[in-house]
Parts: C-alpha cells; structure tokens; sequence
C-alpha cells in the first residue's frame, strides 16, 4: 500500500527524520494559510498524488509570496497531473502540500527496500539524487550503493558512516546523516515498510540533512498491526476495480494487456499469465478468486473484471478442488448472460465434475472456446482477442 509524501513524512517526524516544515491543503485559502504560517519568503507548493516525477510534470512549484502559494494552489488542485509514473491518463490532485522552501547544496538519494535475492533488507544510496533512479542505475550502476542489512545487527555505525561518505557526504554532515539514516531504518522497520525511499536527501547550504521527498510502500499483510498506516489509505489514488475487489475479498490486480484472466490459487493465476506471455499475448489482470468461492463470488469478479474497457478476450482458467468445476460453470454463465459478455471467452476446466461444468458451459447456448490444455487456452485466447480487435 502507497501513501502520500505528506503523510510520509509525517512518518519520518515520527521516527525523528528531518523534513522541511509543511502542511497539507484542500484549497487556495488552505494553502495561502499553511504559507503564513510556515513563515520566510519562499515556499514550495507540491502536488500530492501517488506517483513520482511530478517535478517534471509541473506538480512541484515554488513560490515567493504568499499570493504566489495561493496562486499556484489554484491552478494544481483539480488539474490531472500527467508525470512519467502516472501513465497517459495523468491523476487528478485533490491535495497539495505547502512546505519551506529548502536552500539546496546537494540532492542525494536514499532508501531502504526489502531485497528478495538475498533476503536482507538493502540500504541503497547515491550521490546522483533527484532524479529517477532507474535511469542513474541503467546508466551509471556504479554510483548506486548498496548494503545488505543483517536484521541481528541491525545497521552499524561504521557502515552507514561508510555509505555517507560514499555518496559525498562531508564530515561536518556526518553526524547528522548518520542519525537520519538510523532513524529512517527504524521507521521503515517499525511501520513494516517494504520500500522508504527518500528522493531527495539534501544537504542545504546551511549544512542540514533533510528529506525532502517521501515515498513509502507498506507490506499490506502486515496492515492489521498498523493502524496509522492503514488509516492512511487513499482509495481515490487506487484503481477503482482493485478498491471494489478489494470489498469482495478478491484479489484482483490491473495489469496493462488486453486477456482478462479469472483464475483460481494464485499459483495457477501466475502460471496463466505466464502462458499469456509465452505466447505473446499480454494480461489485463491478475484475478484470484480463492479456492472456496460461490458461484455468486465467481459472478462478482467476472462483472469486476469486465468493467475494464481495454479487454478483447477473457481467459477462465479452473482447477475444480474444493470448488467444484460445475459450481464454476454455473458462475461463468451466469456472470456472462449478466454482463452481457461482449469479448471471446475461453474456459479451460480441469479437476472435479469437470464433465458437467463443460456440459453446462456446452448447453449454455453462449460462444465458449472450450479447452483442456493451458497452453492451447492462451493461445486461443490471444488469437480471439486479435480476432475480435480486427472485426471491430
Ligand atoms: P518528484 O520526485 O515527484 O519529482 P520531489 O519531492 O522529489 O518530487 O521534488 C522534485 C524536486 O523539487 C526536488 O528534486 C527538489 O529539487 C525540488 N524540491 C522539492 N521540495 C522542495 C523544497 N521543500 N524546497 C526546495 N526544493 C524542493
Ligand atoms: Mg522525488
């Protein structure tokens, strides 16, 4: 689960991590008192949507008065941000943060992130911060830093000392971006964090360490014991479809293809998708609907899963265990006489009564491409989906 940079670094407060003074706004009036209040001469009024780059995209701007803060407020809140994270479709900014404008020396960049290979938590730094990090590591990998942390020791002090200097940290600034680093490691641990990521660290030109961007993903299987965080949840920046599965207790996740998959385990769904892949095609989502679920819960994801405009062919795949593969017949057809069911469909069941459920899906009257065999189902998939884009 992401959160927003204002409620990141209220996390970062929390956990005695530097950041510039701000305040979260819903309006011009909002935004012209959080500046007079925050006091100086410079602000900067930044766009809250979750996704980055928003410097580029013209969601990040400075002012000098308090006129020029209400001002830019008025254009940012309502507008639809479009950066290099949000996609063609852009976001829309219903909130801002108003903050001090930091005077800068130097950007630097941060984070912490669960690492799957070595199953450490990794400290990543680099000298080269404020810009995206996947292009300094594409370009120059050799100014990404890394160290594996052994949840034992925790992070010792000559390691983060060493990391410091590494990314041009000078001694003056050593003790402070010492602390700060500690500090940033126990809140990415305390909030079960699986991504802290600080873009950028700077140093200020009167020698300051301060995060001034915030950016955080949560381990949501760990939200339970995290009430703060999970509180913090902003289902307007959330894929409308996933925050309605989320209700039915589906695990439902978007994709960019065009084969809308309805599946069964998670391992299969994976393994579907695959198929997709290998054979060319692209998913529009992965779905699971669970091992124990009612024709009715097959039903809601299907309707779920068809409210993607972008789909040109569906692909049902089903191991009848627990769930019977009539039942699931049952929740096809219903489902799709329901939604009207517009794009190819192709159902490859396997498992219990799987004679019945194809008696069912055969006797339903509606277009079924009916498969035994996973790979044959992804490539009929994909080839109805390209099929039904040519005879629109
Ligand atoms: P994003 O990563 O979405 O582009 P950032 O918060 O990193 O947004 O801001 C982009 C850039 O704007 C930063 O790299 C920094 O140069 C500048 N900036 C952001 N916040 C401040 C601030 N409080 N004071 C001065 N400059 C800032
Ligand atoms: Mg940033």
């Amino acid at each position: 689960m992401n959160i927003h940079e204002y409620q990141g670094k209220e996390v970062l407060r929390q956990y005695g991590v530097a950041t510039p003074r701000g305040f979260v706004c819903r309006s011009p009036d909002e935004a012209a008192d959080a500046a007079s209040r925050i006091g100086g001469r410079a602000w900067v009024v930044k766009a809250q949507i979750h996704a980055g780059g928003r410097g580029k995209g013209g969601g990040v701007k400075p002012a000098w008065s308090v006129d020029e803060v209400r001002r830019h407020a008025g254009q940012m809140l309502g507008m639809t941000l479009k950066t290099p994270q949000t996609g063609p479709e852009g976001r829309v900014v219903r909130q801002l943060l108003v903050e001090e404008s930091v005077e800068i020396d130097k950007e630097l960049y941060l984070g912490f992130v669960v690492d799957r290979n070595s199953q450490r938590v990794a400290l990543m730094a680099s000298s080269e911060g404020g810009m995206d990090i996947e292009e300094v590591a594409a370009r120059t990998p050799e100014k990404i830093h890394k160290l594996f942390i052994d949840p034992d020791a925790g992070l010792r002090i000559a390691d983060v000392d060493g990391m410091a200097r590494r990314i041009g940290i000078t001694e003056r600034s050593l003790v402070q971006a010492r602390v700060l680093m500690q500090n940033l490691y126990q809140a990415f641990d305390g909030s079960d964090a699986s991504l802290a990521e600080i873009n950028p660290l700077v140093l200020t030109r009167d020698n300051r360490v301060i995060a001034l961007d915030a950016k955080f993903d949560f381990d949501a299987n760990a939200l339970f014991r995290q009430p703060e965080i999970a509180a913090m949840r902003d289902t307007d920046e959330e894929d409308p479809i996933e925050v309605e599965a989320s209700k039915f207790d589906l695990s439902y996740i978007a994709l960019d293809g065009d084969i809308g998959c309805l599946v069964n385990g998670a391992g299969l769904a994976m393994a579907t998708m695959d198929a997709i892949k290998l054979y060319g095609g692209a998913p529009a989502n992965f779905l699971d609907v669970g091992g124990g679920a009612t024709p009715q819960k097959v039903t809601e994801a299907f309707k779920l899963m068809l409210r993607n405009p972008k789909l040109k062919a569906v692909l049902v795949n089903i191991f009848g265990g627990i769930m019977k593969c009539d039942v699931i017949a049952h929740g096809v057809v219903a489902a799709a006489r329901e939604t009207g069911l517009a794009v190819p469909l192709v159902v490859r069941m396997k498992g219990t009564n799987e004679d019945l459920g194809r008696t069912i899906l055969a006797q339903s009257g509606l277009a079924i491409i009916n498969t035994d065999d996973i790979a044959e189902a992804a490539q009929r998939a994909i080839g109805a989906a390209s099929n039904w884009e040519r005879q629109r």
